[in-house]
Parts: C-alpha cells; structure tokens; sequence
C-alpha cells in the first residue's frame, strides 16, 4: 500500500526526545525557546513564538490583530476548517472569498468585493505549500487598513520573492501536525517583525502569567507571578520542541526532496490536456505539501471513480481540499462558491513523502496513465 504522506523521522528525533525526557524538564522551556530561535532565524522574521498546534496560533494572532465581536474577517473556505474556525473564536464573522483554480490560494479580484465596513484582516493561505502573492494582499490592506494574517501551516519551508514565508508580514502562522512537512507530533509556531506582538503572544500562550515558569524556576530570589489578563493554555512541550529543532535541521533536505518528486509527476503529465498541475509563479517556491491535480471536464474518469481506481492497485489518494461553507458547521452561512465546489470536487491529492523511492512514484504514475487510458479507449461503452 502507498500512502498519501508519512512524517520523515528519524533516530535523531527519538534520541532528542528520549534525551530531553532525562533531563527532567519537559514542558516548555529551554528546548522550546531554542527552537522558537532556530525557527526565527531560518524564516528571517525578528521573533518566533511556539505553540501547541497551528490552529491556537491561529486563534493568537486574531487576538493580538484586534479582531473580535462582529468583525468579519476574509479567508478562502477551501481550506482545513481550522482557518475558518480561528476567525470565529474570537466571534468575529468568517467571509468566504473564491480562490484562484490554479493556485488554490485567494482571489485577490474577489477578495475585494467582498471588503465591508466591518472587516478588519484578511487571512491569506498558503494552500497546500504554494505561497500565495503577499505583496499584493498586502497592498490591498494597506489601502483598505486591514490586517494581513498568514495561515501557513502548510508552508515551512516554501519561499515567496527570494525569502522563507514566515518573514514577510507581521503575523504568520505555521503547524507541525504530521500531515505538514516538518512535524512535533501536534505543533505550531508564529513568527513576527513586531515585538509587542511577540511580547503579548508569549504572555497569551501561558496563562497570561507575567512570569514564565524557567524564569521563576532559575531565579535566586522568591517571584510572585501575575496574571496580566486571560491568557491559555496553548504551550508547546520541550519534547516536542527537541524534536522540532531536528526537523527543521533537515527541513530545507526535505523540501528539495519533495521537489524531485514533484517534477517526476509534473513531468509524466505535463502533457494530459485534461489533467491541469499545480504551477509555480517566478519567485515563487512551493514545499509541496501536497501535490494535488485537477480533473477536467473531458477527463475520461470521474475523480471519484480514478480515486478507486487507483486504490484498487494500492495506490491511496484524497479528495481535493476541503470547502468549509459545506460542512454542517458553516452550512447555515447558505452561499455558494462555484470555483471553490468545482475545484474541491475535482482534484485528487497524490501520494508525496519523503523517502518516496523512485520505483514507488514510477507504480504511482504508470498506474494512473494506464486508468486514464484504459478508459479513454472509445471501445468502453457505457450500458
Ligand atoms: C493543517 C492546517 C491547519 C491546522 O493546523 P493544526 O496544527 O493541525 O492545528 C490550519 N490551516 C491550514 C491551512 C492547515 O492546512
């Protein structure tokens, strides 16, 4: 069987783990605050602060923007729900903007239309590690005065204009769940240029404690922390930290990996006028989270069907990304995006990890030339 992704780990994760375990100091601490420095300096923003998971860092970045009660913020509903979900927390208004059907990333053309009175920031993804075009959201919420948030959970490691994502705005969001590129198990870290934000996001991810628990732990003489406002729970373990600090070691190895793969299958079906790739702009560079493909119109499979298909040889893929405003959570928002539902509908995501053997991506392709073939012979009637 071939699965669809697989966290590239090794014994030096688990020797990292094993070895900070011994140390007796497990949750957030030095490890935690060597990798918030090592992150920092490798996507070139100012500050890193690590948390439990990208969808709290999410949820910390609305707070510390402003964003509340009855704001509206814009994101693309075709997107893990979590970017959905973060807007709400803090109960503003998540508004759905179409995304562009080769990029899978915003619309900047309807994004604009859909700018009220109320809106305060625009969430930009980074679909599937594909950057999406910062300097021109950004310039729409300079002349908009919005805020520019970026969900790049999917994104470690990609680089937008020469520079790692992660080092162009003021607030951007990243995940370490296994399904992303680097992985701490569950993780996430959010990188800024601005030191108050850094400042309140340490403060917001602990309680709101005015003193964090090494500070007071190292400290010869007897501190009475405070409590400055309501903060979470939102730490990250220094377990996760170590691990994380090996990854991101390996992470620049691992994305330059999952770009020979990338070219094997946009080379194998470059040339299927019905299958359209993912496509990089210049000055764009994708980690290739996923490597997703769309099926057109005259393909001579369903996606459904090819998705069967390609299980029945052992092949495992997934549906397209998803289209929050059609799930029963956000169902009662009633609108309709028909880019979105077509794209969701259409495209299948490949199998892409890192150690993928060549004879693997080879069975991957062959197979799938010889499921769209098959079925193109105008032989095969339908009764
Ligand atoms: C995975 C993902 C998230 C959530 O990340 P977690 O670390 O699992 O909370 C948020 N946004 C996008 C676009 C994602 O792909």
């Amino acid at each position: 069987m071939i699965p669809i992704a697989k966290p590239y780990l090794t014994e030096d994760e688990a020797q990292a783990a094993y070895d900070t375990i011994l140390t007796g100091w497990i949750t957030q601490g030095p490890r935690v605050q060597e990798f918030e420095e090592k992150f920092a300096n490798y996507t070139g923003a100012n500050y890193a602060v690590a948390v439990s998971n990208c969808t709290t860092a999410l949820h910390l970045a609305m707070i510390v923007a402003g964003i509340g009660l009855g704001d509206e913020v814009i994101c693309p509903s075709m997107s893990y729900i979590a970017t959905a979900n973060s807007i709400t927390y803090v109960g503003a208004l998540p508004v759905f903007a179409e995304v562009n059907p080769s990029s899978y990333n915003l619309d900047l053309v309807d994004v604009e239309k859909k700018i009220t009175n109320k809106t305060k920031a625009i969430l930009l993804v980074h679909q599937i590690g594909m950057p999406a075009d910062i300097d021109a959201f950004s310039a729409l919420c300079k002349r908009y005065n919005l805020k520019l948030i970026e969900d790049a959970a999917c994104a470690a490691g990609s680089s937008y204009k020469g520079k790692k994502i992660g080092s162009h705005s003021e607030l951007v969001c990243f995940s370490f769940h296994p399904r992303k590129v680097i992985s701490t198990g569950d993780g996430g870290m959010i990188t800024t240029n601005r030191k108050d934000y850094y400042e309140r996001l340490k403060l917001l991810r602990q309680h709101g404690m005015s003193v964090n628990d090494r500070t007071r732990h190292e400290s010869n003489t007897i501190i009475f922390e405070d409590h400055v406002e309501v903060g979470y729970n939102y730490r990250m373990t220094d377990i996760q930290a170590a691990v994380g600090i090996k990854q991101l070691e390996k992470l620049d190895w691992i994305v330059n990996e999952r770009r020979k793969i990338a070219a094997m299958y946009h080379e194998a079906l470059k040339e299927i006028d019905f299958i359209r790739l993912p496509t990089e702009q210049e000055g764009y560079t994708s980690n290739y989270q996923s490597f997703s493909i769309y099926l057109g119109q005259n393909s001579p499979v369903s996606r459904n069907e090819f998705m069967q298909l390609l299980l029945d040889k052992g092949i495992a893929t997934r549906r397209g990304i998803m289209t929050t405003h059609r799930e029963t959570a956000y169902k009662n928002l009633n609108i309709n995006l028909p880019v979105s539902e077509d794209l969701q509908d259409r495209s299948v995501i490949l199998p892409l990890y890192v150690p993928m053997p060549e004879k693997e991506v080879n069975y991957v392709l062959n197979s799938m030339l010889e499921i769209l073939k098959v079925k193109q012979r105008p032989v095969v009637v339908d009764a």
